[in-house]
């Protein structure tokens, strides 16, 4: 993938959108508080972020059209469909690169780390990633391989 790959700022009430775009890899900051709406324009324009959020009021700022995408929809696959018609997302650019809590790059976990993990995985010799903001071993359990079947289904109906 080249450098224009999107990075996104969500807005709180799309959180759960927020975390599936870091599953898919993207490098996705959500934001935490009611931050005023030019906050978090700022913030997106400083960043090079795209907003994403369901308030239309922001769209009324003058940057808005280059810096925001305004998600009409209630559920989050309402909100995957039309992210994915308006920036035609992979949602399998980079799966599980990203840490979901807190959007750090994973890195591999280290033998030591590695026990960490319970038994059944290490027997398995799935490998184990770490997030070194968390301090926390993740490894691909049967939430993950859920999460990834989504991503692909999700990228099967684009297109
Ligand atoms: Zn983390």
């Amino acid at each position: 993938m080249t450098s224009d790959v999107p990075k996104f700022l969500v807005d709180e009430m799309l959180q759960r959108l927020g975390r599936w775009l870091r599953a898919a890899g993207y490098d996705t900051v959500i934001a935490t508080n009611a931050a005023p709406d030019y906050y978090l324009l700022r913030q997106a324009i400083d960043e090079d972020r795209l907003l994403l959020t369901c308030d239309r009021e922001l769209m009324q700022h003058r940057r808005a059209p280059e810096h925001v995408i305004l998600l009409r929809g209630t559920t989050l696959e309402e909100c995957v469909q039309e992210l994915s018609r308006q920036l035609h997302l992979d949602w399998q650019y980079d799966p599980f690169s990203r840490c979901l809590v807190c959007n750090s790059l994973l890195l591999s976990a280290t033998p030591e780390q590695q026990e960490q993990a319970p038994d059944s995985v290490t027997e398995r010799e799935l490998p184990a990633l770490y997030c070194p903001t968390c301090q926390q071993v993740f490894w691909e359990g049967s939430h993950v391989k859920r999460m990834r079947h989504q991503l692909d289904t999700w990228q099967q109906n684009l297109g």
